[in-house]
């Protein structure tokens, strides 16, 4: 909602259900001295509430009580294609209904929506809708992918000392303790591991076994300089009990070790785990309170990309982590058509600060396969990260970077090098991580010109095309102080 006439002074708006009236400013205060614009945006605080599941026909009897209960949730995800088919049968169009289905079929990764996911989609306009286009692939929709993708572009697999381990940085380490979601991301930059196999996927397999967690926690133990680990996977939503107690306890006994992070979706996708899995939430509890008292950090990374994800039901989940002292930060990915227009990302911004989530990164997107739709330019990036610094305070204003392809991390999405808007190419040097090397990014391949798409799929020239872009950027790595 946008209060759109003249000041807000004087007008009611909402906050935690009750009404708030602003006082008209002083007679002698100009309220607009300072240029800002005359209404204030407060859609942010606008969760959506009520019973809002009940308009798909599966869940039309669904009541509260049963709809809020993860177990509910669990069971009644959607995990196959045909399950999928049935829910939607009657609400979306034959030719949506096709289009899904060829979509499926040519999928990499596994399916599993969660009934909350399924009613936050706008089935009255499901090819626009911005959870469809993240959780359900159609063939209408696909795109040719870009010659330079590849299955684990992010090499995750050549920086692992340990099965599951990925020790990249110095000082921080990513542990890949599980190979299961409680959603499945069409997007999924693991999806080398992340699922069951699929058609054209033979998955790494990253159990949750304890001779492998052993063999992680060895080499966490012998490395001193590791301060920070994060537990992902896959998905710490799906881990059980003991093995969040195991696995924050074995970590946070260690010395060296100052932070972890639990590394889940589970808030944006079934919120209702945290305020009735009392199992899952308690270890996680006890595993952050034990850090506090040997004054370590445990927190929860989590991942909304957008604003319809937040709901009444997150805020009281969100709450309920605040209240025991648990922080949350978030990691979206930038996508088209999901978060990729500036008011979007905003509204994501403003709506996670406001229930206590600190947005942390915004990710351009990995190049993965069969996913080019989502994928934006670097370009885009740039001028919605410019749009969006500035609306809020500073520590909620979320860093945009690229996960530099062939292991290079993270790097902050306006550092380039070298970015050539024709050939879709840009340039990153990691000075800290890999130092002398260079990590090339690309940008969609519709995005580009027909030439310059013909040009990509001839070896010689595609080679000429990455070698100018080196050149350049070694220029510009000429001019550092460094
Ligand atoms: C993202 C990541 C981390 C954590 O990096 P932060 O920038 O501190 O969030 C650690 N290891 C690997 C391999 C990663 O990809």
């Amino acid at each position: 909602m946008t209060i759109q006439e003249g000041t807000n002074s004087g007008k009611t708006y909402e906050v935690d259900g009750a009404e708030h009236r602003a006082p008209a400013p002083p007679a002698n205060v100009n309220a607009n001295a300072s240029g800002f614009r005359e209404e204030f945006d407060i859609e942010h605080r606008d969760l959506r509430g009520g019973e809002f599941w009940r308009r798909i026909p599966a869940y039309s009897q669904v009541p509260t009580e049963m709809f809020l209960d993860h177990t509910w949730q669990l069971k009644n995800s959607i995990t196959s294609v045909d399950k999928m088919l049935d829910t939607l049968r009657d609400i979306v169009t034959q030719e949506f209904y096709d289009d899904m289905k060829a979509g499926f079929a040519g999928a990499p990764m596994a399916v599993r929506v969660s009934p909350y996911v399924m009613s936050l989609i706008d089935w009255d306009k499901p090819y626009d809708d911005p959870l469809r286009r993240q959780f359900i692939p159609l063939s209408s929709r696909l795109l040719e992918d870009h010659p330079e993708l590849h299955l684990d572009t992010l090499k995750e697999q050549d920086d692992s000392p340990v099965f599951g381990l990925t020790h990249r940085y110095q000082d921080k380490a990513l542990f890949l303790a599980l190979d299961i979601c409680p959603v499945y991301c069409r997007y999924c930059t693991r999806s080398y591991a992340v699922g069951f196999d699929t058609h054209g996927v033979e998955k790494v397999k990253l159990a949750q076994d304890e001779k492998r967690y052993q063999s992680v926690f060895e080499y966490i133990r012998s490395q001193p300089q590791l301060e920070d680990i994060v537990v992902s996977g896959g998905d710490a939503y799906m881990l059980r009990p003991a093995r969040i107690k195991l696995i924050g306890e074995t970590l946070l006994n260690i010395p060296h070790v100052r932070r972890i992070r639990f590394a889940t979706k589970g808030p944006a996708i079934m919120p209702m785990k945290i305020l009735t899995d009392d199992a899952w939430y308690g270890a996680v509890r006890d595993v952050v309170d034990m850090g506090r008292r040997m004054h370590k950090e445990v927190v929860v990374h989590t991942h909304f990309s957008h604003p319809n994800e937040c709901t009444e039901i997150s805020k009281r989940a969100m709450d309920k982590l605040f209240a025991d002292g648990i922080r949350c930060r978030n990691q979206a990915v930038f996508q088209r058509g999901v978060n990729d227009d500036p008011d979007t990302m905003v509204l994501l911004t403003r709506r996670l600060a406001y229930v206590n989530v600190q947005p942390y990164y915004v990710y351009m997107h990995d190049l993965v396969q069969g996913v080019e739709d989502l994928r934006t330019t670097l370009q885009k990036g740039i001028d919605v990260e410019k749009y969006v610094r500035g609306t809020t305070a500073g520590f909620n204003t979320p860093n945009f970077v690229v996960d530099a392809p062939g292991g290079g991390g993270k790097r902050q999405l306006h550092s380039y090098e070298h970015y050539d808007r024709e050939t879709g190419i840009s340039v990153y040097t990691a000075p800290n991580v890999k130092p002398g090397r260079f990590f090339l990014y690309f940008d969609p391949f519709d995005t580009l010109s027909e030439q310059v798409r013909k040009a990509w799929k001839d070896p010689k020239q595609r080679e000429e095309m990455k070698q100018s872009a080196l050149e350049a950027a070694k220029r510009e790595v000429g001019h550092s102080t460094l």
